[in-house]
C-alpha cells in the first residue's frame, strides 16, 4: 500500500464515525464466518422490491432508457409524485415544486446545504437519525439538540419554542420517527409549524416513513399544513422504505419553488440526476397497484403487535407501543450500570452472547435504550427476543 499524506478538510474533520460501527463490523465479520446471527439492526425493509416495480425497471433498461435525465427528474415522475401525495394525503403541489433525488438522503443534504450559513443553529429533536447533526456540521452550522425523552419522545411546540434562539435557522422533524417509531399528532405538528413560522425558522420534514402508520394512528405530512405554513417546509420523501427500494436510491424534495431551484443548482453540479431506470421504476411504484405496500404495512403491524408485549414480558425491559415506522426503542436502563455500563456495551454483549444484532441508543443520542428493527421475519424476531430475554435474565440476576 502506498504512503499517503492525506489530511481531510475542515468540513469533514468534525464529522464523527458512528459509535456503533465497531459492533456492526464485528457482526459483519461473524456473518462472514457463517455464524447464525439474528439481525434486528436493519434500517431497511426485509421484503424484495415488488414485482411490478422490478418489471418497470427492467423494461427501462430494455428500452434503452439509460441516459442522463433532467436534473429535476423526468416530468412523468415529478407528476406521479405530486399525484401520489394528492391521492394518499390530499395535498396539492405543482410538479415544479418537486426535485427527484438520489434517495431521501440527498434531498436532506441538499436542502440543508442550500439553507444553512456558517454559525446558523439547527434544531434537532433527540433521539435523532445520526445523519442530521453530521450534515449540519458539514455546513459549519451548529446542531442544537431538543431532548424529547421527558415528553415520551414526542416533539412539542413548547419544546421547539423554548429551543429557538436568535441564530436558529432550521428545525428538523422526522415523523414517523427513526428510532422511536412515534408519530407527532397532526394538531401538535401544526402548532410546531406555527411556532417555527412566527420565529422565522424553516423546517425540513423527513417523511421517509410516512406510509408506516398503524391504525388507529394516521400518517400526517407537512403537505397537509396550510399554504402559508407549508411555504417554509421542505418535505424529504423516499421510495426506499415504502416500496422496499433502498438500493434503487430514489427520493425527492417537495417544497417551495425557490428552495427547490436552489437544490437543483447543487444537484446539477454533483449527481446531475437520479438513476434513470430507477426513475421509471418509481413511476410504477407511485402509480401502479398498491397491494404490496398495503401487504407490507399489514405485516409490519403484525410484528409490532407481537414484539412490544414480548419485550415488556422480559424483566428489566420497558417498551412503549409506537405508532409507526418499523422500530421499537425499549428502555434498558434497569439492566445497565452493573456489568454492562451503557447501551454500546449492551449491544456488544447481545452480539457476543446471544448472536443478536441491535443498535445502541447512544447512536441516536439517547443513552439507556436500544433500537430494535422489526424489518425481519416474525420467526427471526421471536427467536431474537427470546435470546435477548436470556441475556436480560443473566443481567438482572447480577
Ligand atoms: N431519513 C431517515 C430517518 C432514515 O432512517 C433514512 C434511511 O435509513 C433516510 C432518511 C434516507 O433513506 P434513503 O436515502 O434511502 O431514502
Amino acid at each position: 500500500m502506498t504512503q499517503s499524506h492525506f489530511k481531510e478538510s475542515i468540513y469533514v474533520s468534525e464529522m464523527e464515525v458512528s459509535a456503533t460501527l465497531a459492533v456492526l463490523m464485528e457482526a459483519e465479520r461473524l456473518r462472514k464466518e457463517g455464524v447464525d446471527l439474528i439481525d434486528l439492526g436493519a434500517g431497511e425493509p426485509d421484503f424484495p422490491t415488488p414485482r411490478n416495480i422490478k418489471d418497470a425497471g427492467e423494461q427501462a433498461i430494455e428500452s434503452n432508457f439509460t441516459r442522463y435525465t433532467a436534473t429535476s427528474g423526468i416530468a412523468p415522475l415529478r407528476q406521479a409524485i405530486v399525484d401520489m401525495m394528492r391521492r394518499d394525503f390530499g395535498t396539492s403541489y405543482d410538479p415544479s415544486e418537486v426535485v427527484v433525488t438520489v434517495g431521501g438522503k440527498q434531498a436532506i443534504f441538499n436542502a440543508m446545504g442550500t439553507l444553512l450559513n456558517p454559525g446558523d443553529e439547527v434544531l434537532i429533536p433527540s433521539p435523532y437519525w445520526v445523519t442530521f447533526p453530521e450534515i449540519a456540521k458539514f455546513f459549519r452550522a451548529r446542531p442544537v439538540i431538543i431532548d424529547t425523552e421527558p415528553d415520551d419522545f414526542l416533539l412539542t411546540a413548547r419544546a421547539v419554542s423554548n429551543a429557538i434562539g436568535p441564530r436558529t435557522r432550521l428545525l428538523i422533524i422526522n415523523s414517523p420517527n427513526n428510532p422511536t417509531g412515534r408519530i407527532i399528532p397532526p394538531d401538535e405538528f401544526r402548532k410546531i409549524a406555527e411556532v417555527a413560522a412566527e420565529r422565522d425558522v424553516w423546517i425540513i420534514s423527513d417523511e421517509c416513513y410516512l406510509y408506516f402508520a398503524y391504525p388507529p394512528a394516521v400518517p400526517f405530512t407537512a403537505g397537509q399544513l396550510s399554504e402559508d405554513l407549508r411555504s417554509r417546509v421542505m418535505i424529504c420523501g423516499s421510495f426506499s422504505k415504502s416500496y422496499a427500494m433502498t438500493g434503487w436510491r430514489l427520493g425527492f424534495g417537495l417544497g417551495p419553488k425557490p428552495w427547490i431551484q436552489s437544490m437543483l443548482k447543487v444537484q446539477s453540479h454533483s449527481t446531475s440526476n437520479a438513476n434513470s431506470m430507477a426513475q421509471k421504476a418509481a413511476i410504477e411504484a407511485a402509480t401502479g397497484q398498491q397491494d404490496s405496500l398495503r401487504a407490507m404495512i399489514g405485516e409490519y403491524k403484525r410484528r409490532r403487535d407481537w414484539v412490544v408485549p414480548a419485550l415488556n414480558a422480559i424483566e428489566g425491559i420497558e417498551c412503549a407501543m409506537p405508532e409507526g415506522a418499523f422500530y421499537v426503542m425499549p428502555n434498558m436502563k434497569r439492566l445497565l450500570g452493573g456489568r454492562v455500563r451503557d447501551s454500546i456495551e449492551l449491544s456488544k454483549l447481545l452480539l457476543d452472547d446471544a448472536r443478536v444484532v441491535v443498535t445502541a441508543g447512544s447512536a441516536f443520542g439517547m443513552e439507556g435504550y436500544i433500537r430494535i428493527s422489526y424489518a425481519n421475519s416474525l420467526e427471526a424476531i421471536q427467536e431474537g427476543v427470546r435470546r435477548i430475554g436470556e441475556v436480560a435474565g443473566k443481567l438482572s440476576g447480577r
